[in-house]
C-alpha cells in the first residue's frame, strides 16, 4: 500500500498523506489503513440507471450497479452521502472482487464505483473492475477528483468513464467546505480528459456559497480551454444535508447558472430537479 517504514506505512493515494502506524492504523478516509481494512466492504449495491449518476453522453439507456467505499477523503459540510461518508452507516456488505463483478454483470451492464470517493479503493477497483471489462461490462467512477497523479493514471488504465465534481471555482471554498484543495481538482480533470476514459462534470449549486457569476464564467473558460465546449456538465441543485442548513437551491436559480455556463459550454445539463 505505499513505502514501508519499519512498522509504519505511507498512503500515496491522495495529498493527504496519511502515515499509518500500529497507535494509528487508520487513514483520514477511514478506509485506507493497516492490512487495507476497507478493501472488498461494500455499500449500496443497487441498480441504477446511468443517467442517475449522472452520466449524460455516455451508454445513455445503460443500468449499473453502484456501490463505494464506507468513508471519505473530503468531509463536505453538504455531504448528500454523509452516513456512508462519515461512516455512519452500518449496511456494508463484504464482497470479493469476483463475486462483485459477477453480481454487476448478472444485474447490469456494468459498476459505478460511486457515493463516497472511490479512488480510496485503489486496490479493490484495480482488482474489480478488469473482471468486469472481461464480461463486457462498463465501468465508471464518480468522483471527487482529489487524488494523486499516479493512482489516478493507474485507476484510469481499467475504467471506461469518469464524472468529477468540480464542487467551486476557490481553493478556500475547498479548504473550509470540504478539506481539499482546487488544484488537485483541476489536474485531475486535466489528465481524464486526455485519456480514453470518457468524462463528464457536476457543479452542485449551493446559494452564496458557488455561485459567484465571475467564478463561474472563469470556470466555464477554463472548462472550455482545457477539456473542450463538448465536455457534459451538469450543474446540479443542491439540498440541505449534513451539516449545512443554507435552504435549497431554487430552481429557477439552477436554469439561470445553466445558461450562464451555456454562453460557453454546448452540453449542459440541470440536475436534482
Ligand atoms: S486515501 Fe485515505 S488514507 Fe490515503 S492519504 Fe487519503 S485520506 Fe489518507
Amino acid at each position: 500500500m505505499g513505502r514501508i517504514r519499519r512498522s509504519s506505512v505511507d498512503c500515496f493515494v491522495c495529498p493527504h498523506k496519511c502515515t499509518f502506524t500500529e497507535d494509528n492504523p487508520i487513514g483520514r478516509c477511514m478506509v485506507r489503513g493497516l492490512d487495507n481494512p476497507g478493501y472488498g466492504w461494500c455499500t449500496g449495491l443497487v441498480v441504477d440507471p446511468i443517467e442517475k449518476k449522472p452520466f449524460k453522453h455516455f451508454h445513455p439507456g445503460a443500468k449499473v450497479l453502484s456501490t463505494g467505499p464506507n468513508g471519505c477523503n473530503l468531509t463536505c459540510n453538504n455531504c448528500q452521502n454523509w452516513h456512508i461518508s462519515q461512516r455512519k452507516s452500518s449496511s456494508v456488505e463484504y464482497l470479493t472482487a469476483e463475486k462483485l463483478a459477477d453480481l454487476a454483470m448478472s444485474k447490469s451492464d456494468g459498476i459505478a464505483f460511486t457515493y463516497t470517493e472511490p479512488t480510496i479503493w485503489y486496490e479493490y477497483i484495480l482488482d474489480t473492475a478488469p473482471l468486469v471489462r472481461d464480461k463486457n461490462g462498463i465501468v465508471v467512477m464518480i468522483s471527487n477528483g482529489y487524488v494523486n497523479e499516479k493512482p489516478l493514471r493507474d485507476l484510469i488504465a481499467v475504467t471506461d468513464g469518469w464524472n468529477i465534481d468540480l464542487k467551486a471555482w476557490s481553493n478556500s471554498f475547498y479548504k473550509k467546505i470540504c478539506g481539499g484543495d482546487l488544484d488537485t481538482v483541476k489536474n485531475s480533470i486535466k489528465i481524464v480528459a486526455s485519456s480514453n476514459c470518457f468524462l463528464e462534470l457536476t457543479w452542485l449549486l449551493i446559494p452564496g456559497l458557488n455561485d459567484d457569476p465571475s467564478q463561474i464564467k472563469e470556470a466555464a473558460q477554463w472548462i472550455k480551454t482545457t477539456t473542450g465546449v463538448d465536455t457534459p456538465l451538469h450543474v446540479s441543485r443542491y439540498f440541505p444535508s449534513y451539516k449545512m442548513n443554507i435552504p435549497a437551491t431554487p430552481v429557477s436559480f439552477v436554469y439561470k447558472t445553466v445558461e450562464l455556463f451555456r454562453k460557453q459550454l454546448k452540453n449542459v445539463y440541470p440536475g436534482n430537479i
